[in-house]
């Protein structure tokens, strides 16, 4: 109900009970009237009294013949400024005290937010006006919460990035510290060996790089300052390049990296830079995902539908299916045990993702599930067909 309406209505109702009782005092006083009339005086019978016209006359003679009989006109005015305050205070009480009770609550509302609690629900009012003013404090509560949510998600993000990266960091350089120590210590004796440590620091120095690129692409691609400088370039020898530079990994992890590249030519309109960076994570994620009994890395690539198609395939960890659609997502990590040792910070594949995706073309993974390998797929259009 509009507060007008409801206004409007409970002033009818002041209006009806003050004219009743009213009437009711008016009428008591006639009746003692007529019960105390001295009817001796004006020979007139109380009987005679009951017809009105007899009773105005009668009562028109006795005050004039009685000045001091205004008094019981004074008290009868009385009662009736005595009725009509009281009805007034009482309605009044009445209908600010149904609007002071719905503003209470919004009152009261508001204190909670203040103290910090934003997970109750606003009861309405029946007042229409005031039930508006609570739907859009519940709307601004709602709102308010859905960003404290986003912004407490967003700060669990963050600690989580800098937990990883900084596991992420401390591996390789540990390991290369352990490596330069043992050649200054001349623990490298032989060519050989020194041969294998410095590949070990080169790799573990590759890691270390494309953490700090993707960390890099990270922040561009969140200020939207990422611009993509393309040129037309040749998706197979993109592919030769990511594997060369993924060769002593993959090495150094037991597994040999095997092309399959496509034996014509794939234009593609890429930045070449941004591409390599897509088949680095990519890779870098089939050497770090691999099982004990993992044996090979298949790169591939041909071109099906006039689309240019790229894969990196692996015999590794796999992904279950209830993962898949997550682990696009900024910060995700599958964190089970299987892959609690193999720490990561969650961005290669969102970064490599929105990269294709700049170039008009699609990343998605697919895998027979845990332990049963992981398929990289990229696809981009060709270059004429755009
Ligand atoms: P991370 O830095 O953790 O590797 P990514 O965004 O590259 O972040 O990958 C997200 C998650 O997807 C990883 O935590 C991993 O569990 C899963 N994943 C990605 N690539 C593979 C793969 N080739 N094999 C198995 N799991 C993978």
């Amino acid at each position: 109900m509009k507060i007008r309406k409801y206004f409007g209505f409970c002033n009818l109702i002041m209006l009806l009970v003050s004219i009743t009782l009213i009437c009711a005092a008016t009428l008591a006083f006639i009746v003692i009237f007529i019960m105390k009339f001295p009817v001796e005086e004006l020979y007139v019978t109380r009987a005679a009294l009951l017809q009105p016209v007899v009773l105005v006359e009668t009562m028109g003679s006795f005050f004039r013949g009685n000045p001091l009989a205004f008094g019981y006109v004074l008290l009868w005015a009385a009662v009736c400024i005595a009725i009509l305050s009281a009805t007034t205070t009482i309605m009044t009480k009445r209908m600010s005290q149904r609007i002071t009770r719905s503003l209470y609550e919004v009152v009261k509302a508001a204190e909670r937010v203040q103290g910090g609690d934003k997970s109750f629900e606003m009861i309405g009012s029946d007042m229409q006006e005031i039930d508006e003013l609570c739907t859009g404090f519940d709307d601004m509560r709602r709102s308010l919460l859905s960003a404290q949510k986003r912004e407490e998600a967003l700060k669990h993000e963050r600690s989580m990035l800098i937990a990883n990266i900084s596991h992420d960091l401390k591996t390789p350089v540990t390991a290369i510290k352990g490596y330069i120590d043992a050649i200054n210590d001349g623990l490298a004796d032989d060519p050989k060996k020194l041969a294998h440590y410095l590949k070990v620091i080169k790799s573990k120095n590759n890691t270390i790089e494309n953490l700090v690129n993707n960390l890099s692409t990270m922040s561009r691609l969140e200020l939207s300052k990422l611009e993509m400088d393309k040129s037309v370039g040749e998706l197979n020898d993109l592919l030769y390049e990511a594997e060369q530079e993924h060769i002593i990994d993959a090495e150094l992890a037991g597994l040999e990296i095997v092309t399959e590249l496509a034996d014509k030519s794939i234009p593609v309109n890429i930045d070449y830079d941004k591409m390599k960076r897509v088949f680095s994570n990519l890779l870098e994620n089939a050497v770090k995902y691999r099982k004990s009994d993992s044996k090979r890395i298949v790169i591939s690539s041909e071109i099906k539908d006039s689309c240019a198609y790229a894969y990196v395939i692996d015999d590794g960890m796999g992904i279950c299916a209830d993962e898949m659609p997550k682990i696009y997502d900024s910060f995700y990590r599958v964190d089970d045990a299987r892959a609690s040792q193999t720490k990561g910070s969650g961005l290669g594949l969102g970064i490599a993702r929105q990269i294709v995706q700049k170039h008009g073309g699609r990343l998605w993974l697919t895998s027979e599930g845990v332990g049963r390998g992981t398929t990289a797929v990229v696809s981009l259009p060709l270059y004429g067909r755009t």
